[in-house]
């Protein structure tokens, strides 16, 4: 068990082969509600990174031998040991991420929805057979694991995100190396020892923290490594791509977004209001499916921009361990710096900030008000790149071939929203509208079971739904003659 003490530091080792392992390294881990050092994690060489394939690759016949219900019996153990821990592993989450007590309860309780679901789902691997076209021959599609996966996570859901990836390849027979981001370790730390405690075989499951650019480079390079799967920025995919060219090493891209929502005149106010202060301002803005631009019909505007303004008001904000808040601060000094050039950004583009705008007084955490903007200018730097901040720019349209040229007006399609209750129109934004999930209505649209990911250059492939445990499987066809 974590011991999380605000007082002293914890050190924290690294899983690798079944064990603990210290190394010389090590990084501190920060609480971004008051800016201090409360834990320092070991970190790992090349040679670790290494030994940690090798190790994979060894336990791999192991693994993929296992019967897909003997798999998912042991995932079910770790959702339970999840479940068992709860209270304390969503502590972690925001101690070291900074997100309000309650939306971390919310990231645990989805990190074992999404254990469970592919513990199950392992076992529908289908495979098929196809009619022959000659006499005498059948052919057969066979779906088999696609070997050792390293897994590459983000800060911003630090538990789900790395869930997400290692949930599906565990389930589909493949071994996998996480490496969690330099910012958050010890929520990949408690899963480790969630998997630790559910009896997963060793080397089955091991953590890779230190130098991202490192581990890359072994993952990209080493042939053991079968697979990258890999949630993060635009910029690092890019960087993937161009090692991914030489080996041809198979990428799995989850990368960054750039989320319109369409508010249109039929809709119902307010829960249009609702769903969009949830798609806006969850997680403080860091999400990849935030809400970056607000598009309102112009015969509502008014009243929308009222009522979004008055629920932003309401927002609490604080150190996310303190209850009730539903805001807590940012990542680090560097991304509260980053929201604040964006917001003068927007001011120069005609911007009018209608609540919000400064950094939270009184604090030394990286807090930023829950900001809404209005007249953004489209040319502003908030309108055409990702915020990662609770900072919400509204403007204005007039028709529906509008609000949707101005929607795909990006080189992102990660997610976006619409607030309509028009049948046809929804069909039509489903048609027409370039992203890889788009929530009617609905501001929380991920789910388990329901493929996740982006178009254009929000990513390559999907997880979750049966795409997520698709991508940690490779299919042969058998053809078979003499019969
Ligand atoms: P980032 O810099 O790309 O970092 C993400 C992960 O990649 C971290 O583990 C990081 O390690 C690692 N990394 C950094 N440099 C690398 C390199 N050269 N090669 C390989 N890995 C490297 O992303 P971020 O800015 O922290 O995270 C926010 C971004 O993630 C946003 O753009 C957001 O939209 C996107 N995101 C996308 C999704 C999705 O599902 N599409 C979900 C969440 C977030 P270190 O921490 O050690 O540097």
């Amino acid at each position: 068990m974590i011991e999380l003490q605000t007082d002293t530091m914890v050190s924290r080792k690294v899983f690798l082969g079944g064990s603990w392992v210290a190394t010389e390294e090590a990084i501190d881990v920060f609480d971004p509600a008051n800016g201090q050092a409360f834990a320092r994690v070991h970190t790992i060489g090349r040679g670790h990174v290494h030994g940690a394939l090798k190790t994979a690759a060894a336990v791999l016949p192991v693994w993929r031998g296992l019967t897909a219900k003997e798999r998912g019996a042991l995932l079910n153990r770790v959702a339970d040991e999840l479940n068992r821990r709860k209270n304390e592993i969503a502590r972690i989450i925001t101690q070291e991420n900074g997100k309000p007590l309650a939306q971390s309860e919310g990231e645990v309780a989805m990190a074992e929805d999404h254990l469970r679901w592919f513990a199950e789902e392992g076992r529908r691997v289908y495979g098929r057979m196809i009619p022959p076209q000659a006499k005498g021959k059948r052919h057969l599609v066979v779906k088999t694991p696609i070997g050792v996966v390293g897994a590459i996570a983000p800060w911003n859901f630090p538990l789900v995100l790395s869930v997400r990836k290692v949930a599906p390849a565990l389930a589909a027979g493949c071994p996998v190396i996480l490496k969690p981001a330099s910012q958050t370790p010890l929520s990949a730390i408690a899963l480790a020892e969630c998997m630790e405690s559910a009896g997963m075989p060793s080397g089955v499951f091991q953590l890779a923290i230190g130098n991202a650019a490192m581990i890359a480079e072994e993952f990209l390079t080493n042939d053991t490594c079968r697979k990258i799967s890999f949630t993060g920025s635009t910029r690092t995919g890019q960087e993937l791509i161009r090692g991914a060219a030489k080996s041809i090493k198979p990428l799995c891209l989850e990368l960054g977004g750039h989320a319109p929502l369409l508010v249109f005149d039929d809709c119902d106010l307010d829960r249009a209001v609702q769903e969009a202060i949830i798609a806006k301002f969850r997680n403080t803005g860091q999400s990849c499916i935030a809400a970056n631009r607000i598009y309102v019909q112009k015969t509502i505007y008014n009243d929308f921009v009222q009522r979004f303004v008055a629920a932003a008001k309401a927002l609490k904000v604080g150190p996310g361990l303190e209850p009730g808040m539903d805001v807590g601060p940012m990542i680090s000094q560097h991304a509260l710096d980053g929201a604040l050039a964006q917001l003068r950004d927007a001011e120069m583009h005609g911007g009018r900030v209608l609540v919000g705008g400064k950094r939270l007084a009184g604090h030394s955490g990286y807090f930023l008000e829950p900001t809404v903007i209005e007249g953004v200018g489209d040319e502003a730097l908030c309108m055409n790149e990702e915020t990662f901040a609770p900072i919400a720019p509204i403007t204005s349209f007039e028709t529906e071939e509008e609000a949707v040229r101005r929607a795909n007006a990006t080189p992102y399609g990660l997610s976006a929203y619409a607030m309509t209750r028009d049948i046809g129109r929804i069909f039509r934004l489903a048609e027409s509208i370039e992203a890889g999930t788009l929530g009617i209505n609905d501001g929380a649209p991920s789910t388990s079971q329901s493929p996740f990911g982006g178009v254009k250059q929000s990513g390559w492939g999907r997880e979750l739904g049966i795409e997520g445990l698709e991508a940690f499987l490779e299919t042969k066809h058998v053809s078979i003659g003499g019969i």
